[in-house]
């Protein structure tokens, strides 16, 4: 008998959307933390699918327990979908956004239109009681753009441009970013996946 979720990130935000998005499975969905229980992992994996998976196995759990974790980033097709997996790490774990955004407006100098384009990736993984592992993978896809626009979000919201709405990813409102976001789309398909199963 599954009862409960542990959504293995000490990132409040994305706690909120899980619990958000998760609520008619009907399952408790609790934080590490809020669980009693730590984890400690490297992200050695080269996919977003890897990293996810050393995450929810890091994690000791019951056999009531589904543990889930993800793994996202930033994939620039004309930087060889750099910085993908290495997106928190992307030239150095402690320097900041505006640097890091900068350095990707600049690499792009001179590209325009469809050779700027770009998505956010995310996935989830779940690992069931059983033993089982599912995975789920949402994208959004975008243009940078030529400088950072907006407050809202975090890290590269202010470049990542959503061409149907003209505005990026930091413009818009959390219910409007979590509603076509890379990580809400993720978390549906996980979603789908789970109800056919429990
Ligand atoms: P992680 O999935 O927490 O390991 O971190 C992924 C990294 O990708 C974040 O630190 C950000 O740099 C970037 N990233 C992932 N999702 C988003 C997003 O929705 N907006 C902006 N940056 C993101």
């Amino acid at each position: 008998m599954t009862d409960r979720i542990i959504f293995a990130t000490e990132n409040q935000g994305k706690l909120r959307e899980a619990r958000a998005i998760l609520a008619d499975l009907g399952l408790e969905v609790l934080s590490l933390k809020e669980a009693g229980l730590t984890t400690d992992v490297a992200e050695t994996g080269e996919t977003f699918e890897a990293n996810a998976i050393l995450k929810v196995k890091a994690v000791a759990a019951d056999e009531h327990t589904i543990v889930m974790a993800d793994d996202s980033g930033l994939e620039v097709d004309a930087l060889g979908k750099e910085p993908g997996v290495y997106s928190a790490r992307y030239l150095g774990e402690n320097t900041s956004y505006r640097v890091k955004n900068q350095a990707i407006i600049d690499r792009l100098s001179g590209k325009t239109g469809s050779e700027r384009s770009a998505r956010f990736v995310c996935v989830i993984a779940a690992l069931l009681p059983d033993g089982q592992i599912l995975t789920a993978r949402g994208t959004i896809e975008g243009v940078i753009g030529y400088e950072e626009r907006g407050e809202g979000g975090f890290g590269y919201d202010p470049i990542f441009m959503v061409p149907e709405l003209g505005r990026s990813t930091a413009e818009l409102t959390a219910e409007e970013k979590n509603a076509i976001s890379h990580r809400g789309r993720a978390l549906t398909e996980m979603k789908e996946k789970l109800r056919g199963i429990l």
